[in-house]
């Protein structure tokens, strides 16, 4: 195996056991290692820190599988890997259900960097996104398969970060079936068709199952604006918990589809959903457009609600965009503030991970200033379990949510 060396001094990050090493913090490789292969890092004197994948054509150059020199990176580590990640206890609690969707690996919070694995019903849907775990995608097949025994198994790498690494986007059947274009699963009681060939991440978004749980117990007898809705995870909770009204409102059409879908499939009816009437079911308005744009003709109308649900796509997708997300997080938030009834509730979400939880408390409150309205922070949210922070890589800590009251 060939060794990694570091400069000196740099390897302080990795006694704390943070995963990723960057190409600056290199002296040099001793030896020659293909993209994805195992590398012993070693520090300026020699000593062993870990075992890591190289990726030479990333600025992550290498990402950490072991801390331990005794522990080979071979098939049966990544079952061991693979078997730990799974039996997490919010996790097993999902496997007993029967249709449920859930994040079985969460890369480097799993201590797989690079490898995603959701599973869907009796299918897994997998992200690689680094080269190590490109190498070692064989492996990784045979482990799920001898682990879950799924229906199938499907990739979805197709994520801009892989450029990064080196690699091509790709997508497609890794083993057994190809999953059908619906797959129905179960959320919170409740029944939704999922496209996770062509759905956005792995079909759906599993991090805020929590957060869609909570929305329910605010919704009663509230006209509810969800922004950003996708196929209606946040609406179809408001509805249960009782919402007067909801407004649909994404610019995605196929998943707009699927959220009309969703809505009979738990008993709404296109005709209930899409009239005007009073005293019968919720009227459910979808909508397909520009949040920005929506919300400010919104605004010029003095369009008014009792919950609105701000759940945005990633601004930020570096440090050096910070600056531009922040004003967009201010924006939708001033804009929210300005639609909101007094007495009324937002739910408002970054899932920016270069966005800290107290930065986006700060937009959030200079939102509420500029709107001239007065907000308590009833709650603070986070992404569900099966996403889980490992302490050792903050960076896991991507999504953040406030519950605000206006008064
Ligand atoms: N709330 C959803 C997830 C939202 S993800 C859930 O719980 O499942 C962000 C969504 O924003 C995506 O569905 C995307 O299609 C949509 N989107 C992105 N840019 C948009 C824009 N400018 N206006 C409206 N929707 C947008």
């Amino acid at each position: 195996m060939s060794d990694l060396i570091l400069k000196p001094g740099r390897e302080k990050s990795l006694v704390r056991r943070h995963p990723w090493i960057f190409s600056g913090a290199v002296r040099e490789l001793l030896g020659k290692a293909l993209p994805g292969e195992t590398v012993t890092v070693r520090d300026a004197r020699g000593s062993f820190l870990a075992s890591a994948a190289y990726s030479p054509a990333s600025q992550i150059i290498a990402r950490v599988w072991s801390w331990d020199e005794q522990e080979a990176v071979d098939s049966r580590f990544f079952e061991r890997r693979l078997r730990a990640a799974i039996s997490s206890p919010y996790r097993q609690e999902a496997l007993r259900n029967t249709q449920y969707a859930i994040r079985l690996v969460s890369a480097e919070s799993d201590g797989l960097p690079g490898l995603i694995v959701d599973y869907y019903s009796g299918f897994l849907v997998i992200q690689s996104l680094t080269a190590g775990t490109e190498y070692w995608k064989a492996v990784i097949v045979q482990a799920l398969s001898t682990l879950i025994a799924p229906v199938g198994i499907y990739e979805r790498s197709e994520l801009a970060v892989r450029q990064k690494e080196g690699l091509l986007l790709v997508r497609g059947t890794l083993a057994g079936e190809t999953p059908p274009d619906r797959l129905e699963i179960e959320e919170s009681g409740l029944r939704f068709l999922v496209d996770v060939k062509g759905g956005h991440k792995t079909g759906w978004y599993l991090d805020q199952r929590e957060s869609r749980k909570l929305v329910k117990e605010y919704a009663q007898g509230r006209e509810v604006l969800d922004v950003f809705c996708y196929s209606g995870g946040f609406t179809l909770l408001a509805l249960e918990g009782g919402a007067m009204s909801v407004v649909c409102l994404d610019s995605a059409a196929g998943a707009l589809e699927l959220l009309g879908e969703n809505l009979e499939l738990n008993g709404y009816s296109p005709e209930k959903t899409r009239s005007v009437g009073t005293g019968g079911p919720p009227d459910v308005w979808i909508l397909e457009g520009d949040a920005f744009k929506v919300l400010r003709e919104y605004r010029d109308a003095a369009k008014q609600f009792d919950l609105i649900i701000l759940d945005p796509p990633k601004f930020a997708h570096s440090a050096n965009q910070v600056e531009r997300a922040a004003r967009g997080y201010k924006d939708i938030n001033l804009l929210a503030f300005k639609l909101l009834r007094p007495g009324g509730i937002l739910f408002t979400f970054s899932c920016s991970g270069a966005i800290p939880p107290d930065l986006f408390q700060k937009i959030v409150a200079g939102a509420a200033l500029d709107a001239g309205v007065e907000v308590q922070i009833l709650r603070r949210l986070s992404q569900a379990p099966d996403h889980p922070v490992a302490l050792n890589f903050p960076e896991g800590e991507y999504l953040k949510g406030l519950v605000c009251l206006r008064s």
